[in-house]
Protein backbone atom coordinates (compact mmCIF):
# COMPACT_ATOMS: atom_id res chain seq x y z
CA UNK A 1 0.00 0.00 0.00
CA UNK A 2 1.66 3.14 -1.00
CA UNK A 3 0.91 6.40 0.72
CA UNK A 4 0.10 9.48 -1.82
CA UNK A 5 0.75 12.74 -0.46
CA UNK A 6 0.47 14.76 -3.18
CA UNK A 7 -0.48 18.89 -4.16
CA UNK A 8 -3.75 19.38 -5.18
CA UNK A 9 -5.95 22.36 -6.43
CA UNK A 10 -8.96 22.19 -4.07
CA UNK A 11 -12.24 21.93 -6.32
CA UNK A 12 -14.09 24.44 -3.56
CA UNK A 13 -11.90 27.15 -2.81
CA UNK A 14 -9.64 26.41 -5.79
CA UNK A 15 -6.48 27.63 -3.80
CA UNK A 16 -3.34 25.36 -4.73
CA UNK A 17 -2.78 23.29 -1.46
CA UNK A 18 0.98 21.72 -0.83
CA UNK A 19 1.82 18.39 0.44
CA UNK A 20 1.50 18.43 4.71
CA UNK A 21 4.87 17.68 6.30
CA UNK A 22 5.60 14.30 7.70
CA UNK A 23 1.35 13.64 7.38
CA UNK A 24 -0.88 12.70 4.73
CA UNK A 25 -2.85 15.58 3.88
CA UNK A 26 -6.13 14.93 1.94
CA UNK A 27 -8.44 17.89 2.87
CA UNK A 28 -8.14 21.59 1.61
CA UNK A 29 -6.72 23.43 5.41
CA UNK A 30 -8.80 26.49 4.03
CA UNK A 31 -12.17 25.46 3.08
CA UNK A 32 -11.81 21.60 4.67
CA UNK A 33 -13.41 20.33 1.50
CA UNK A 34 -12.25 17.04 0.72
CA UNK A 35 -12.35 14.12 -2.16
CA UNK A 36 -14.13 10.75 -1.75
CA UNK A 37 -10.68 9.23 -2.75
CA UNK A 38 -9.79 6.30 0.01
CA UNK A 39 -11.62 3.30 0.33
CA UNK A 40 -12.16 1.98 3.77
CA UNK A 41 -8.52 2.50 4.77
CA UNK A 42 -7.06 6.18 4.85
CA UNK A 43 -4.67 6.95 1.61
CA UNK A 44 -5.53 4.11 0.15
CA UNK A 45 -7.04 5.30 -2.32
CA UNK A 46 -9.24 2.50 -3.52
CA UNK A 47 -12.33 4.05 -4.30
CA UNK A 48 -13.38 4.89 -7.69
CA UNK A 49 -16.07 7.26 -6.30
CA UNK A 50 -14.68 10.81 -6.56
CA UNK A 51 -17.08 12.52 -4.80
CA UNK A 52 -16.99 15.92 -2.96
CA UNK A 53 -16.34 15.22 0.88
CA UNK A 54 -17.58 17.85 3.09
CA UNK A 55 -16.75 18.23 7.07
CA UNK A 56 -20.34 17.80 8.50
CA UNK A 57 -18.90 17.75 12.34
CA UNK A 58 -15.92 17.96 14.30
CA UNK A 59 -14.49 16.67 18.20
CA UNK A 60 -11.50 17.41 20.75
CA UNK A 61 -10.74 14.18 21.20
CA UNK A 62 -7.28 13.32 23.60
CA UNK A 63 -5.90 16.99 22.75
CA UNK A 64 -6.20 15.96 19.15
CA UNK A 65 -9.16 17.28 16.77
CA UNK A 66 -10.59 14.45 14.09
CA UNK A 67 -12.60 15.90 11.80
CA UNK A 68 -15.84 13.90 10.14
CA UNK A 69 -16.35 14.51 6.33
CA UNK A 70 -18.97 13.45 4.69
CA UNK A 71 -19.48 12.12 0.92
CA UNK A 72 -22.06 14.40 -0.87
CA UNK A 73 -22.34 11.70 -3.52
CA UNK A 74 -22.43 8.00 -2.07
CA UNK A 75 -23.04 9.52 1.95
CA UNK A 76 -19.65 7.45 3.47
CA UNK A 77 -19.03 9.33 6.54
CA UNK A 78 -15.40 8.68 7.29
CA UNK A 79 -13.28 10.78 10.54
CA UNK A 80 -10.29 12.38 9.60
CA UNK A 81 -7.45 13.99 11.90
CA UNK A 82 -6.92 17.85 11.90
CA UNK A 83 -3.30 18.54 10.57
CA UNK A 84 -1.43 21.51 12.43
CA UNK A 85 -2.22 24.11 9.54
CA UNK A 86 -5.44 23.26 9.01
CA UNK A 87 -7.47 27.18 10.09
CA UNK A 88 -9.75 25.26 12.43
CA UNK A 89 -11.11 28.27 14.18
CA UNK A 90 -13.45 28.64 11.00
CA UNK A 91 -14.38 25.04 10.45
CA UNK A 92 -17.82 25.87 12.58
CA UNK A 93 -19.14 28.45 9.55
CA UNK A 94 -17.92 26.15 6.76
CA UNK A 95 -19.72 23.08 8.45
CA UNK A 96 -23.09 25.38 8.28
CA UNK A 97 -22.41 26.42 5.07
CA UNK A 98 -21.90 23.05 3.82
CA UNK A 99 -25.48 21.80 5.88
CA UNK A 100 -27.24 22.32 2.80
CA UNK A 101 -25.21 20.70 0.02
CA UNK A 102 -25.27 17.12 2.61
CA UNK A 103 -28.17 14.56 1.32
CA UNK A 104 -30.38 13.65 4.51
CA UNK A 105 -29.48 9.97 6.10
CA UNK A 106 -31.54 7.35 4.67
ZN1 LIG B 1 -10.45 24.64 -0.30
ZN1 LIG C 1 -18.28 8.81 -2.06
Amino acid sequence: MKKINEHFVCVSCKKDVQPALKTCRNHCPHCFTSLHVDGDVPGDRDTTCQGTMYPTAYELRNGKIKILFTCIKCTKKHWNKSIPDDDISSIDGYIKQYKKHIPLDS
